[in-house]
């Protein structure tokens, strides 16, 4: 991880690479803000221009260093850095026991998902996602005693290939109790050459006695014209409100790509549905067999997802009809014909006997119901009562 490739925080990177470049380096510092304004990411990155061979910096001069000051990205410690697999560099994170492994669980036993799940995310990640990732549910990941031992084992490996031994700890607000005592110890004598770079979303849950040890890193929210740049990067929807999804996101581009997908996702339901409508008037069926073809296509969970987004529509469409209520958000199908026309369809007559069609697909598809004939099904039901 490079700093350009971090999303804004140029203030911020460019008082990090100045306290390298004097030499200054505080031995245990914690990272703290919303996931989504990439704490981690610039631990990361703040760990590779520490190790870099040959970093890109520009002494003192202020307005050079705004743009460049960097690691090199190729020499051969930043390569390691770029594909996590530098034998000095070491991450600690909470876990929770899963069906594959048991309740003596620790970081180190989900060390290649926790790499794999960083570099598909470019280290803007969260606790609920990553938990998802492995297949953890509703479980409280933790920080645990074994996590605490393996620090100081590591710690203790006299063998290492450069100056600095890099232990990153994410979501340190998520750290044990019992396994306190042991990390405030190597906080409070460090041993030479070892860095510690916590990283956290709530320095309110952090052990006031772990505060103390550390030196504080406020990462704040990403401003909006990085955040515009990067969404600029990106395969975006023709019609995405960019100034919407800048408001809705605070600063948090976990958040501002959570709205993206949502916005790609209806955006390609609302296709759907008028093409599905449209062959439901008409009933002809080779295109709607297409169509079947295509819905049965996606997963489960999108089909329901889709069933869902349907009976969202019809609904908002019988409110239209008859109290005049216009749900815009949902009544926006992205074609203006079809806005206008379509609702009028929908009145008392048919919206129960739609509602219930639906949600009798929907609980089929939950128990693996060959979802072609699911779908040929409900197209059929629901084209008798549109006439
Ligand atoms: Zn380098």
């Amino acid at each position: 991880m490079q700093f350009k490739d971090i999303i804004g925080q140029r203030p911020l990177i460019n008082r990090l690479t100045r306290i390298i470049d004097s030499g200054r380096i505080s031995h245990a510092q914690l990272f703290f803000g919303k996931n989504g304004y990439g704490g981690l990411a610039l631990a990361l990155a703040y760990a590779q221009y520490l190790n870099c061979e040959n970093r890109v910096n520009y002494g003192t001069v202020d307005e050079e260093r705004e743009l460049r000051a960097d690691s090199c990205g190729c020499c051969p410690s930043c390569k390691k850095y770029q594909q996590l697999a530098h034998s000095d560099l070491h991450f600690v994170f909470p876990s929770a026991a899963t069906k594959a492994v048991s309740s003596n669980h620790s970081s180190k036993d989900f060390m290649k998902e926790f790499h794999s799940y960083l570099l598909e995310n470019n280290y803007y990640v969260q606790l609920e996602g990553f938990f998802e990732y492995l297949d953890i549910e509703n479980k409280q990941g933790q920080i645990n005693v074994r996590d605490a031992a393996e620090i100081i084992r590591i710690l203790n490996l006299k063998t290492y290939e450069s100056k600095y031994k890099i232990m990153i700890i994410w979501m340190i607000e998520k750290l044990h109790g019992a396994a306190a005592p042991k990390l405030l110890k190597i906080l409070e004598e460090p041993t030479e050459n070892t860095l510690f770079l916590l990283v956290s979303e709530n320095q309110d849950k952090i052990l006031s006695t772990i505060l103390s040890r550390v030196q504080m890193v406020p990462v704040k929210k990403i401003d909006n014209q990085s955040m515009s740049q990067y969404l600029s990067t990106l395969d975006l929807p023709a019609n995405l409100d960019v100034p919407m999804v800048l408001e809705a996101a605070e600063g948090n581009v976990i958040n501002a790509l959570n709205i993206v997908n949502q916005s790609v996702q209806k955006q390609l339901f609302a296709e759907m549905f008028v093409v599905w409508t449209r062959q439901l008037f008409k009933l002809q069926m080779l295109s709607l067999s297409k169509w079947v073809e295509k819905a049965s296509a996606m997963g489960r969970e999108q089909q329901k997802q889709f069933l869902n987004y349907a009976l969202e529509s019809f609904r908002a469409c019988f409110l239209k009809t008859v109290a005049g209520v216009n749900l815009s958000y949902q009544l926006d199908f992205g074609d203006e014909k079809f806005n206008n026309a379509f609702p009028g369809r929908i009145t008392e007559r048919n919206i129960e006997m739609i509602e219930k069609s639906i949600n009798k697909t929907i609980y089929a598809i939950e128990r693996n119901v060959n979802s072609k004939l699911l779908f040929m099904d409900l197209s059929f039901s629901i084209s008798k009562l549109l006439k």
